[in-house]
């Protein structure tokens, strides 16, 4: 019998509660096919129903709670209606960002079959990258402050924050994931012309730390052709690092470019697993399609493959994503409507299942 993993599963908001149940589904059938337990709890809190009930989106002992799980698996937060963005992000994503040290935000940016890019001609294969954020420092500081507020001299400064233990720690990261991969290609973001103080010094600590990492090529580029490589050039990348703003930017951008933001996953990720990392969709709660069963359930199930990969469950993890992909290339109907098709979020969740356990 293998390993139990102690999943806490968060649905929150909107399409999440419809999508979460999808990605319940295969993570089941593969724990049954590879032999592993899954041992997991929904909570209902990080809610806009939550908020109405209680004025607040976490309970007292949340950390407590969630800390006794080896992964979080969430769905979306927010309903505007009900709670403004900033008290719903700020109140349950960041507080599991902040306290559960998910110091990287890693963001697959691949194309898969069956899904039509953005950008013209590319096939499955050309675009298969990672953006790996830094997620704690950096750009978003609360440092600074405002003076002469209301006169014409009202001025205002924002630090960035880049510690050697900071930059290092995600850097480290970044090329152990290069080295793992075919292309062994680690591209940094920088701003080194323009911004003359950090980015100079992260620079320095990417040369420090490939002198670790004689088997993985090394470039970079600043920010702003590198946005322009993305959609030129995607073929280019295969793990790309990025400080907090560069990297929120790239993650973004990059998802775009290989089609619908329903598929794409993401991971807030403490590598040391001495927290829970938290999995979800990259997109929201989705209120304009909220309760029809359309939403693409193939965000969610894809980042329940990646909480595999990161639970140590690598085949399994694969498996998944064959599933998918094999499903995504026969395409039609079986396809959600932002894909082209006529499917349901139900529908293409089983779909999903069924070709798993046809190919496992
Ligand atoms: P955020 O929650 O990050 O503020 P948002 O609320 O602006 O994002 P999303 O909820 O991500 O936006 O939705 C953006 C658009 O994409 C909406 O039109 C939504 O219907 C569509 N969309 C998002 N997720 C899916 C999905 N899984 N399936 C189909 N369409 C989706
Ligand atoms: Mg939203």
């Amino acid at each position: 019998m293998g390993a139990t993993h102690r999943i806490a599963v968060i649905p929150g908001d909107g399409i999440g509660t419809e999508v979460v149940p999808e990605g319940l589904r295969i993570l089941e059938a593969a724990a049954s096919a590879f032999d592993f337990q899954l041992d997991y709890e929904q909570f209902h809190y990080a809610s806009a129903d939550y908020y109405t009930k209680t004025g607040t989106m976490l309970p007292d002992g949340w950390f407590d709670q969630l800390n006794r799980f080896d992964s979080i698996f969430f769905g979306a937060v927010g309903w505007p209606d009900v709670v403004p963005d900033h008290i719903s992000l700020w109140g349950s994503l960041l507080q599991f960002r902040r306290h559960f040290d998910q110091y990287v935000s890693l963001r697959p940016v691949k194309l898969l079959p069956g899904i039509t890019s953005p950008l013209a001609g590319r096939e499955p294969g050309d675009v298969d990258f990672y953006v790996v954020r830094e997620n704690t420092e950096g750009e978003y500081s609360s440092i600074g402050g405002k003076i002469f507020e209301g006169t014409d001299r009202e001025t205002v400064i924002q630090e960035t924050v880049m510690t050697r233990t900071g930059v290092d720690r995600i850097l480290k990261y970044a090329f152990d994931l290069a080295q793992s991969r075919p292309k062994k290609h680690l591209t940094s973001a920088t701003k080194s012309n323009g911004i003359s103080i950090s980015m100079p010094y992260w620079d320095q600590r990417v040369e420090a730390m490939a002198q670790n990492f004689a088997d993985v090529a090394v470039d970079k580029y600043h920010i702003d052709i590198l946005t322009a490589n993305f959609v030129l050039h995607p073929d280019w990348f295969d793990v790309v690092v990025a400080s907090n703003l560069f990297g929120d930017i790239l993650s973004d951008l990059g998802p775009a470019c290989t089609g619908t933001i329903g598929v794409a996953p993401s991971g807030n990720i403490n590598p040391e697993r001495k927290f829970p990392s938290l999995f979800e969709p990259v997109h929201g709660s989705a209120p304009d399609i909220a309760g029809k069963g359309i939403a693409n359930p193939i965000g969610q199930i894809w980042s329940a493959s990646m909480m595999l990969e990161h639970l140590g469950e690598t085949e399994a993890a694969a498996a998944v994503m064959t599933a998918v992909e094999d499903v995504l290339a026969v395409g039609g109907d079986t396809l959600t409507p932002d894909m082209g098709g006529t499917a349901t979020t139900k529908t293409l969740g089983e779909a999903v299942r069924r070709q798993f356990e046809t190919n496992t």
